[in-house]
């Protein structure tokens, strides 16, 4: 079940986390349970609530976000291969009502997923 928008809060520095990235759009920052030795999500600052949200208007700043996986899985040695994952409502998984994106690597990965 999504809940409240806790990344909204991250955003705003009301609750704490690893950033490892931020610019004006975006945000990156450790998943808090991770799954995978780098467990990376990378957010837009603007609320896009799910995937299946997005407008043509936010091409250029999904372009962005993947413009800052590919920078964080080369700063954070990803070199053999990673994983991004968008989970699109309940059906999927999406928990957090805020689009993100996993960036996750370090370790053999599995197909299909769960
Ligand atoms: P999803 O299931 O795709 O909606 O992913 C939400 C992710 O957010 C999960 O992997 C959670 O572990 C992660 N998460 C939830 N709260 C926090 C938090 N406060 N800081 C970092 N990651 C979080």
């Amino acid at each position: 079940m999504m809940t409240e928008n806790i990344f909204q809060k991250i955003i705003d520095r009301q609750i704490q986390a690893d950033i490892v990235y931020e610019d004006e759009q975006c945000l990156a920052f450790r998943d808090i349970n991770p799954q995978a030795p780098v467990h990376v999500l990378i957010i837009p600052k603007k609320v896009i609530r799910t995937h299946d949200e997005i407008q043509e208007s936010d091409v250029e700043l999904l372009g962005k976000l993947h413009w800052v996986a590919v920078q964080l899985a080369r700063e954070l040695g990803l070199k053999d291969g990673y994983r991004l994952v968008i989970n699109c409502r309940e059906q999927a998984g999406q928990t957090v009502p805020h689009l993100h994106m996993h960036l996750l690597g370090g370790r053999e990965m599995h197909w299909p997923p769960g």
